[in-house]
């Protein structure tokens, strides 16, 4: 894995973000507003790949469109390159859209089934101006090869493609207009453990060549350890933990951070990282989180303090950060 060079203003810096929804309760009222994303703050580096990870409903998609401004903010702050791009409008977004790619889960959404493969690829390309007509073929073959297509496969439509094979064809179009940050919304999720792997062999390569950073977003942890520099564990719309890949994976703080990594399959069953925590129940509902720690419904550790008082994200000067009270007792030991 590539080391990523620390400049002084962050590729992305995200203050306090939240997105709400407020959903109608149908025949029945009851309505409420969904804190899907509930003041998360966090930073990327040019060409760093940060690992957002966390159970469905946990707010990690919602967190990444809304960076992309594909949802409105409800409040906070985003840095794209030290400029502010939390309030610009749609025409002032056009520019923006250019340096920031999503590639989502299934790309059967986001590939225009009646296009051909090397028509969804060059798409970008002509929308944005940037190639000559009679380069248009050429620059497409280049972006096929870089994904590991084939020149011949461009004249075949999504449908005649693998899972793993449309995929690459969302990357390549992502990476058509050249992108500083690509948004890998549970772009492996759906796919085979084998094709997941060549697919993250893949994002990394790209990474090496062109030095583009991901946001990379998961539900499993084992996907996001291999491909973060850093990770960021979420939990009912907030920021539970922060850090390294090896801080987070070797060293984890926050119990939901080792009942995540206690869930994942490891050959020797007595080699198990964290075999206490068990993850029992499903995560609680948005609309009405638990007080005080959101994950005390679940917590094997609770005790009363957590029912009561919200802990803050907190650590070492290592950006090692964890937002549970057993911190203030690992602090004071
Ligand atoms: Fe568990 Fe309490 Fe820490 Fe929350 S604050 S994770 S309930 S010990």
């Amino acid at each position: 894995m590539m080391p990523v060079a620390v400049e002084e203003t962050p590729l992305l810096r995200v203050t306090d973000l939240s997105k709400q929804f407020t959903v109608s309760g149908g025949m029945f009222g009851g309505g409420g507003v969904v804190r899907a994303v509930d003041g998360i703050s966090l930073s990327l580096e040019r060409g760093e790949t940060l690992g957002l990870v966390g159970e469905s409903g946990c707010g990690k998609s919602t967190a990444g469109k809304t960076i992309m401004r594909l949802y409105e903010p409800t409040a906070g702050e985003i840095l794209l390159d030290g400029r502010d791009i939390t309030r610009l409008s749609v025409r002032e977004l056009r520019a923006v859209r250019r340096q920031v790619q999503i590639v989502f889960q299934d790309p059967f959404s986001s590939l225009n089934p009646r296009m051909r493969a090397g028509a969804i690829v060059g798409e970008p390309l002509v929308i944005h101006g940037l190639v000559r007509r009679r380069d248009l073929a050429d620059r497409v073959a280049e972006l096929f090869a870089r994904v590991g297509l084939r020149p011949d496969q461009m004249r075949r439509y999504p449908h005649e493609f693998s899972g793993g094979q449309r995929q690459r064809l969302a990357i390549a179009r992502a990476l058509s207009v050249g992108p500083k940050l690509i948004v890998a919304d549970e772009s492996v999720s759906a796919l085979d453990v084998s094709i997941q792997a060549s697919i993250i062999n893949l994002m990394m390569d790209i990474q090496k060549a062109t030095g583009v950073a991901f946001l990379f977003i998961a539900h499993d942890i084992a996907v996001v350890e291999h491909i973060s520099h850093r990770i960021a564990v979420m939990y009912l719309g907030r920021i539970v933990e922060i850090g390294t890949r090896g801080q987070i994976i070797s060293m984890p703080r926050h119990p939901y951070t080792r009942a995540l990594l206690s869930a994942v399959p490891v050959p020797d069953p007595d080699n198990r990282r964290d075999a206490r925590i068990r993850l029992t129940g499903d995560i609680p509902s948005p609309i009405d989180p638990p007080s005080g720690c959101a994950f005390h419904t679940r917590c094997p550790f609770v005790f009363d303090r957590c029912r009561r008082e919200r802990p803050e994200l907190r650590g070492s000067a290592e950006g090692h950060l964890a937002a549970c009270h057993l911190e203030d007792d690992a602090a004071r030991a």
